[in-house]
Formats: C-alpha cells, structure tokens, sequence
C-alpha cells in the first residue's frame, strides 16, 4: 500500500514537471524552473559582458541587433499564436557581438544572446547569421537547458531530488554556475535537432531565407578539417545526420518563409 502510495506520488510529481516543446510536441522534464534559471542566467550574462570586449555601433553589432531583433517577434508571434506567451514572460531579449576569435554563439535562458566575431566569417551574411541566432534562441524558448539540468539533477542526487527543494547552493555545486558555462550544459543530440528545426522556423517567420543553413553547415564542416573542434562544434556536431535531417527541415521552414 505504502509503495504504490509513493509510486503514485512519483508518477505525478513526473506529470507536473514534465513540459511540452512548442511545435515539435516533444515532452521534457522540468524540475527546474525556468524563473530560477533565468534570474541566474541574468547575472551570468553580466559577469560575462564585463569580461569580454562587446563591439558597439559597427556595421556587424548593428546587424547582429537587426536579426536578433527579428526573431525574437517572429518568436513572439509564433508563441501568441499557440497561446503560449507566458512562456516568455519573464524574457529580457539582449543581443550581443563580442570581440573572439571562436566559432562561437549562444543564448542563456531568458533571452541573453551572444555572439563571437569568430563565427562571422561562416555565417557571410544576415542570412546565415540568422541560422545561427535562430538555432541559439530556439535552444533558449525550448527550455533545453532546464531540461539538461533536470536530467543532470536526477543523475546526481536520484530520488533525492523528488522530495527536496533544490538550493541555490546546491545549484551552484551540482553545475559550478560560477562560471557562465554552467548555464549552457553540452545539449543533447535530440536537443540539437530540435532546435535545428525550430531555428530554420523562426527564421523564415522572421524574413530569412531557411536554405541559407545548408551553406553554413558545410562551411562549418570544413573549416573543422585537420583542427581541434571549436567550442561551437563540440557542443554542435556537425555530421552527414545533421546535413540530411536540414534537407527535411529546410522544405517545412520554407513553407514559413513563403507564406509571408
Ligand atoms: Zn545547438
């Protein structure tokens, strides 16, 4: 009696903390919430920005602004129109170029973009530069960190996480959130195509051609060729299943794109 009491329990402690991903249907555990993360998320993008060199009021920063600025009310749209808003209530959208030579970008919860002078020359244009913040952001609205981090707590502390309320402290030991790296866990290949599809998405519902992403894939292949992976590669792997999963993606985006 006790232990189907508790397995009852269990199951709908799992009910209430499961999360459904927008378009894709996907369900995801969320014993995080994203209000925690992203109050977290805040100061980390801070601590980082007063590190590293933000380049202002160049043509790249203003473009980076531009598409920034885009996707996020394609993002906005396409939320409303799913009667999902309050998902990104507690959102504060800020799109950020720094000076860095790796092939890197990402956006913490809560809508903290960065991206690296390093990945522009991959991107070429506003196009590809849109692959690359429209697949940082969908990670973002799809709460794949929280969902990373939910998986990590049931990992490190089993059945203790069903029944504590996990501190800020334990937060900070389980995911060293010192440093903003904590908040960006390597995602998960079910993740990286997820936000593959959602990205070429938000793009086309911002006004960017979704066909530009296969250029910037292969571009980003080759230029990995006889080097160490960059840090953008080694939590985005780039191989034939990505390039072939683009092909079905890409024709589903293009349908966004058209219809505008
Ligand atoms: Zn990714």
């Amino acid at each position: 009696m006790k232990r189907s009491l508790l397995l009852l329990l269990c199951s709908l402690f799992f009910i209430v903390s499961c999360e459904t991903v927008p378009i894709t249907g996907r369900s995801q555990l969320s014993l995080v919430s994203s209000q925690e993360l992203t109050t977290m998320s805040f100061q980390a993008y801070r601590d980082f920005l007063s590190k590293h060199p933000v380049v202002r009021n160049t043509p790249a920063a203003f473009m980076v602004q531009r598409a920034g600025g885009n996707i996020q009310r394609a993002v906005g749209l396409y939320f409303a129109r799913q009667q999902m808003s309050s998902r990104l209530s507690g959102y504060a959208w800020e799109f950020n170029l720094v000076q860095d030579k790796a092939k890197n970008a990402w956006c913490m919860p809560g809508g903290k973009v960065c991206v690296y002078t390093g990945i522009l020359p991959m991107t070429r244009d506003e196009s590809g530069l849109a692959v690359v913040m429209g697949h940082e952001i969908a990670h973002a609205v799809a709460n794949h960190s929280s969902e990373r981090m939910s998986q990590q707590l049931m990992v490190q502390m089993g059945g203790a996480a069903l029944s504590t309320v996990v501190t800020q402290n334990q937060f900070l030991d389980i995911f060293g959130l010192g440093s903003q790296v904590g908040l960006l866990l390597p995602y998960s290949r079910v993740q990286e195509s997820e936000a593959d599809r959602l990205g070429l998405i938000f793009m086309a519902m911002a006004g960017y051609d979704p066909r530009a992403a296969l250029g910037f894939w292969q571009r980003m292949a080759a230029s990995q060729q006889g080097q160490a992976p960059s840090e953008f590669l080694s939590t985005h792997p780039s191989d034939v299943t990505r390039i072939n999963n683009l092909k079905v993606y890409i024709p589903e985006a293009l349908k966004y794109y058209l219809k505008r």
